[in-house]
């Protein structure tokens, strides 16, 4: 196992959830292989967390953003304040930012502005972002259309939807994250459109603490459990897991600027 390394490409480690143990749960990735994690972050509240846990460690880097659940309360000054955590080069994207009308928790025009406004803000900073939708396609790919070509990449996590929403995204030039989801029993349909997409456009995520895959679910999630994940998809592909593990591995760097990074 040990010349197999894997990429987490979205987790939370400074939630509220891993306070206690954040040492450990790390040290666990490490010995799964789990040698790279992006730490997302969700709110100006926690940009200075996640970027401190990013200075902590050479192979977890930081996102910052403020999460559609969060914009109800922004102002222009968050985007100002959002800007300055970014120069940070152990910031390596913008995110997470996006549409959740599951939830809304703010008004649907609310996040569209916001979304707007923090894509604007990475095109400026020429970073990639990181992509939440849920049940928000329609707007997400429409705003996507506009700002997409200005942007270096980016990545629409813990994808769910069918294959056409995939294409769309994929011929905007993203990549898609796969999380613990694709183990879920009821995940037939999003298996079979996995199926069909090329592994060159696919990264793999735990979004811990959340969406534990299977054998885990019900219990909060760490990136060490990335690897059922991981397993998942090489079955569904037909290949081992070295090779999910390589290309996932190849696409997170590529996808966040950390291609000449030790
Ligand atoms: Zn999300
Ligand atoms: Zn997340």
């Amino acid at each position: 196992m040990s010349d197999i390394r894997f990429a987490d490409s979205h987790a939370h480690l400074d939630m509220p959830e891993f306070q206690t143990d954040q040492s450990q749960v790390i040290q666990r990735a490490w010995e799964a292989g789990v040698e790279l994690i992006i730490n997302i972050g969700i709110s100006l509240a926690n940009a200075a967390e996640v970027l401190n846990t990013a200075q902590k460690y050479d192979q977890i880097y930081g996102t910052v953003g403020i999460h559609p659940h969060g914009v109800g309360q922004l102002q222009e000054t968050g985007i100002a304040e959002l800007s300055r955590w970014a120069t940070s080069p152990r910031v390596v994207a913008i995110g997470e930012i996006g549409l959740d009308y599951y939830r809304q928790r703010a008004p649907a025009e609310v996040q569209k502005h916001w979304f707007q406004r923090q894509l604007g803000l990475a095109q400026s900073l020429n970073k990639p972002v990181v992509i939440h939708n849920r049940e928000a396609t329609a707007d997400t790919l429409a705003i996507l259309r506009k700002y997409a070509p200005g942007l270096p990449g980016g990545v629409m996590h813990c994808f769910g939807g069918s294959y056409a929403e995939a294409r769309a995204f994929l011929d905007l030039g993203l990549v898609l994250s796969l999380s613990g989801v694709l183990t879920y029993p009821n995940a037939d349909p999003l298996r079979e459109v996995v199926k069909k997409l090329p592994l060159e456009g696919l990264l793999i995520e735990t979004d811990a603490p959340y969406l534990a895959p299977q054998p885990r679910r019900g219990k909060r999630n760490e990136p060490a459990y990335l690897l059922y994940t991981a397993q998942t998809l090489a079955d569904l592909k037909g290949v081992d897991l070295a090779t999910v593990a390589q290309h996932t591995w190849n696409n997170t760097r590529r996808v966040f600027g950390l291609e000449a990074a030790p």
